[in-house]
C-alpha cells in the first residue's frame, strides 16, 4: 500500500473542501464521524461476535511497579476484529480522519505539527501516559 504522509492527506482534504467549507458542516460531520467509529466497534461485538468485551474494575497488585502497570491493565476486549468487521471499522476512522483533517484546514492549524506535538508530548510522559 502507497505510504500516505499527513501533509499530502490534509492537503487532499483541503482541495476536496472547496465546495463544503462550513466550520458548522465540519463540526456536526465530525461528531457523526466519531459516533460511526464507536458504532462500528459495538457492531462487531453486538452483531457480528468476532470482539467481545469482557469487563471488570482494574486492579493491580499493591507492590506493582509503575513500570509493571501496563502489565496488569485490561483492554477489556477479547478477540479480533474479522476482516468485515475490520473494513467497516477502518472506513470509519477514514471519515472521522478526513473531518479532523478538514477542522485542522478550516481553522488554519497544521495537522502534523500537532501529530508531532503530541508525539513529543507522549514521548516526555512516557510510562506516565496510562490514560
Ligand atoms: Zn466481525
Amino acid at each position: 500500500m502507497e505510504h500516505v504522509d499527513v501533509p499530502s492527506f490534509q492537503e487532499a482534504v483541503s482541495e476536496y473542501l472547496i465546495r463544503h467549507r462550513s466550520i458548522l458542516d465540519c463540526i456536526s460531520k465530525f461528531d457523526e464521524a466519531s459516533a460511526r467509529v464507536n458504532r462500528a466497534i459495538i457492531k462487531a461485538v453486538t452483531s457480528c461476535g468476532c470482539v467481545r468485551i469482557s469487563a471488570s474494575r482494574q486492579t493491580f497488585p499493591p507492590d506493582a511497579s509503575l513500570a509493571d502497570l501496563k502489565k496488569y491493565t485490561a483492554s477489556h476486549l477479547d478477540g479480533t476484529l474479522c476482516p468485515e468487521c475490520r473494513e467497516v471499522v477502518e472506513s470509519e476512522f477514514g471519515r472521522a480522519l478526513f473531518y479532523i483533517a478538514a477542522l485542522c484546514d478550516l481553522l488554519d492549524l497544521d495537522m502534523e505539527q500537532i501529530m508531532e506535538i503530541e508525539r513529543r508530548r507522549l514521548s516526555t510522559l512516557g510510562i506516565f501516559s496510562l490514560t
